[in-house]
C-alpha cells in the first residue's frame, strides 16, 4: 500500500492531550492533510487527522484518531469502488448465473449493453450505480422482483438457484 502525503490544513486545538513524548498534556496543532493510499490497484483520497504537540514538535494519532482515519480510507475506497472492470463484471453476472441479456434486462439495460460493458466499454455513472447496487444480493433480488418479467423462464430458473440469488434468500 503506498502513501502519498500532501498537507491541507492547521489550527490549534483549544484542549490539551497527551504527549506520549513529553509524557504530559500539551496544547496541540490538529493537522488535516489529504492522503492518497493505493488499494488493490485503485488510487483512494481521503483526509487524514493528526495532531502536532507544539513543545517538542513530535506528530502523532490518538488511537481514536488513527481509527477515524482508516475509516476514511474506507469510506473513500467504497465510493471509488464503483468502478467494474469487464473481469468483475463477468464475475458478478456469473455469480447470479444469468445471460447478458438477462442480466442487462433485470437492471434495465438494453439486451446489448452488458455485453458491450463487458467487452470494456465504460458504464455510464447511472448505470455503474445500478452494477454496484446489484453486487448486493439483497438489491438484485429488489431488481429481479421488478423486471423479472422481461427474461424467460430458463434464464429465471437459472438465476433462481444461483448461489449469489441464494445469498439474498430470507430464512
Ligand atoms: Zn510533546
Amino acid at each position: 500500500m503506498g502513501t502519498e502525503l500532501s498537507f491541507l490544513m492547521r489550527k490549534t486545538m483549544t484542549e490539551k492531550i497527551m504527549c506520549y513524548t513529553c509524557e504530559t498534556e500539551r496544547a496541540v496543532e490538529q493537522e488535516e492533510r489529504k492522503e492518497t493510499v493505493t488499494i488493490k490497484g485503485k488510487e483512494v483520497e481521503f483526509t487524514a487527522i493528526s495532531y502536532r504537540c507544539t513543545v517538542c514538535g513530535d506528530e502523532f494519532e490518538t488511537p481514536g484518531q488513527m481509527d477515524a482515519n482508516l475509516e476514511a480510507a474506507r469510506e473513500a475506497y467504497a465510493l471509488c469502488d464503483e468502478t467494474f472492470s469487464p473481469d468483475e463484471l463477468v464475475a458478478l453476472r456469473s455469480s447470479y448465473n444469468a445471460s447478458q441479456k438477462a442480466f442487462g434486462l433485470l437492471l434495465g439495460f438494453g439486451e446489448l449493453t452488458m455485453n458491450s460493458y463487458e467487452k470494456g466499454s465504460i458504464p455510464t455513472s447511472t448505470n455503474r450505480l445500478l452494477i454496484k447496487l446489484a453486487s448486493d444480493p439483497y438489491c438484485f433480488r429488489k431488481m429481479y422482483e421488478v423486471n423479472r418479467n422481461r427474461i424467460g423462464e430458463t434464464q429465471r430458473k437459472r438465476i433462481e438457484t444461483s448461489t449469489g440469488y441464494r445469498k439474498a434468500q430470507r430464512p
